[in-house]
């Protein structure tokens, strides 16, 4: 750091000497004296005038006789030292040899230095000098502790700026500019603070999820899937700034969102908000040129001063959310006490799927699939049941999702694919299938997605000693549109492998046709929805001639699912479609017993034979 003294004249730069002395001879020697080594020189005859003087041109320095008559130079140095203009003025006394002259008094009253008569030139000059050096070095002093003191308040204030940008962006949500969820928890707990101050202001929780928010975003892609969240957020801001009761709308991250309601007064206030809610998300959004519609479930949560932690609070929020998704799209549902039994509940089905799992009670039925022209059993779906010792025969639908959420289903998926290798051997193995006959399996994202899946699919065929041709994975639009880069390999390796690959539940997903087209997939189910309203009328057909005629156009096989009566059969053989399970054949049987079909004829395997 540089400091100038920036004085503009030589003068100012070397400073003004007030000569206060009441023996005009010694005023103008020194005031000579001073001028010609550039000073600016002010004099005074007496005490007063130098107090005067002093006051008004503030001098660098001042030459202050002791002996004057009126006031002595110890008590013009006194009263120069009690005014706050001229207090810091160094004063160098002049004394006569032969006058009684005190040096230590002389100090005390506040000297910087004296000068003894008849002076020298050189002293004088040399003590001015110094004093004015001095007066420049501590005014140059001065100056850099200004600065500094400058500088240090504009970093104080810059770190304060940063720290509140920091905290902004700690609080809120990237995307959507919306507080985040730390936000809206701090916002919560000073809420619940003053809920219990003020028992009658209630409060109240909404909390919203997204339905297919993950598929869009799988499907359309993560550009479209931000867009549309911005779009939700702008929409719930709407209603925040509509509804006064609105004091918070965030986003807690993924496509869930809350609205902290305050002054709510009763709950159906804060239902209208909730209505407010589902009706604002339902509205189709514009997105990359065509029209999304999504739908929200909703779960609330009535502020009671029973909550004493915001966790709890939302903990209880996310249960009803659930609920809410579970019942049935696009509704809210208010969080009650027995929630929490069901969440208890399903901890306890996750210890008894594990310890179902140990005491195999999981066996796989098989289900034949059937060539629909020559009627004839090809092969089977291996469909899993829970044979629990007091509940019966649980089915897949009452656990399989839970499964996958819990990640349970990675090992109950290895346990299906080893029970089907096995059956497989052991119906070789006992001369009961030809060799052409091929056991599927339903294979969940999760399950295709772990990183050792060709092993461990390889292990399972080595022990049980079968070949490859004989298993055929299911797997859904959904799991093979995630991690694309991953499942391309994976299938590739398996189609390698000569295990066969289907799309289970066709034409319920996103799926991209042109991404789907690039795939190694042998055959294409479509899904029971569509094959359901199938009756003797063209209309019925709906897009089934299509998926049809996609599945030639890609040769593939197309086998339709949920095929319950001889009207679905004749429809479907009519359009070409080869294969086809359901009902009116045969549902899924254990395996001694699916095996035990393969040598019956047709009019004895098919249940419904003689239907129609
Ligand atoms: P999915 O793979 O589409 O299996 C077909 C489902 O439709 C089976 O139900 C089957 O019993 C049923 N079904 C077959 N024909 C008809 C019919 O004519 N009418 C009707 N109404 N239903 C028919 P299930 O066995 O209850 O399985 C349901 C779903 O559970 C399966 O759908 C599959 O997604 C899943 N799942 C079953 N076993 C496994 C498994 O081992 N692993 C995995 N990851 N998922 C499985
Ligand atoms: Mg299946
Ligand atoms: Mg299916």
């Amino acid at each position: 750091m540089t400091v100038s003294f920036s004085p503009a004249d030589s003068k100012e730069s070397k400073g003004s000497v007030l000569i206060v002395d009441d023996t005009s001879i010694n005023r103008l020697v020194l005031s000579k004296l001073l001028s010609q080594n550039d000073y600016e020189v002010h004099q005074a005859e007496d005490g007063f005038a130098a107090i005067a003087i002093a006051k008004t041109h503030q001098p660098t320095v001042i030459l202050l006789d002791i002996m004057m008559p009126g006031m002595n130079g110890y008590e013009v140095c006194e009263q120069l030292r009690t005014e706050a203009t001229t207090s810091h003025i160094p004063i160098i006394f002049l004394s006569a040899l032969n006058a009684p002259f005190d040096k230590v008094q002389a100090f005390q009253h506040g000297a910087a230095d004296y000068v003894t008569k008849p002076f020298q030139a050189v002293e004088v000059l040399a003590r001015v000098r110094h004093q004015v050096s001095l007066y420049h070095a501590q005014r140059a002093q001065k100056q850099l502790n200004e600065e500094l003191e400058s500088r240090v308040q504009e970093r104080t204030h810059l770190l304060s700026l940063a720290h509140d940008q920091l905290l902004e962006i700690a609080l809120t949500d990237r995307l959507t500019r919306l507080p985040n969820r730390l936000a809206f928890v701090k916002q919560l707990s000073k809420v619940m603070a003053q809920a219990q101050i003020k028992p009658d202001e209630h409060f109240a929780v909404v909390f919203l999820d997204c339905d297919r928010f993950k598929r869009i975003n799988d499907s359309l892609g993560h550009r479209v899937g931000d867009q549309l969240l911005k779009g939700v957020a702008r929409r719930l801001s709407k209603i925040g700034q509509d509804r006064l009761a609105v004091h918070t709308v965030a986003r807690f991250g993924g496509d869930e969102f809350a609205l902290l309601l305050t002054k709510v007064s009763d709950r159906e206030m804060a239902e209208a908000i909730a209505n407010d809610v589902l009706q604002a998300i339902a509205q189709p959004f514009a997105l990359a040129g065509r029209e999304i519609v999504i739908n929200a479930s909703i779960g609330l949560v009535w502020g009671d001063l029973s909550y004493v932690a915001t966790e709890h609070l939302l903990r209880d929020a996310d249960v009803a959310m659930y609920r809410a998704k579970d019942a049935s799209g696009s509704a809210y549902l208010w969080f009650e006490s027995v929630m929490h039994n069901r969440a208890v509940d399903l901890l306890q089905l996750e210890t008894d799927l594990r310890l179902a799992l140990e005491r195999h009670e999981f066996k796989l039925y098989y289900q034949p699939i059937v060539d629909l022209y020559q009627l004839k059993i090809v092969g089977f779906e291996g469909l899993v049941r829970w044979q629990h010792p007091t509940r019966g025969l649980i089915f897949p639908n009452d656990f399989i999702g839970f499964a996958e959420d819990s990640g349970f289903i990675l090992q109950l998926g290895a346990e299906v694919i080893k029970m089907a290798c096995q059956d497989i051997a052991q119906w070789e193995q006992a001369g009961l299938i030809d060799s052409e006959l091929s056991v599927s399996v339903n294979m969940s994202a999760k399950q295709l997605l772990q990183p050792d899946i060709l092993t461990q699919v390889q292990t399972f065929l080595t022990e049980a000693g079968i070949d490859a041709h004989r298993l055929r994975l299911e797997l859904t639009e959904r799991s093979i549109i995630t991690n694309r880069a991953f499942v391309d390999e994976v299938l590739r390796t398996f189609q390698q492998q000569n295990i066969r690959l289907s799309i289970d539940d066709f034409g319920t997903g996103y799926s991209a046709l042109s991404y789907l087209h690039t795939l190694p997939m042998n055959a294409l189910k479509i899904d029971r929805s569509f094959v359901q309203p199938i009756t003797d009328q063209p209309n019925s057909l709906g897009i089934v001639p299509l998926i049809i005629n996609i599945a030639k156009t890609m040769n593939m096989q197309v086998i339709a699912e949920g095929i319950e009566n001889m009207t679905q059969l004749k429809q479907l053989q009519q359009l070409g479609c080869e294969y086809g399970q359901g009902f009116l054949f045969q549902k899924a049987v254990p395996a001694d017993q699916a095996v035990a079909l393969l040598t019956q004829a047709p009019n004895e395997w098919m249940a419904h034979w003689a239907d129609d």
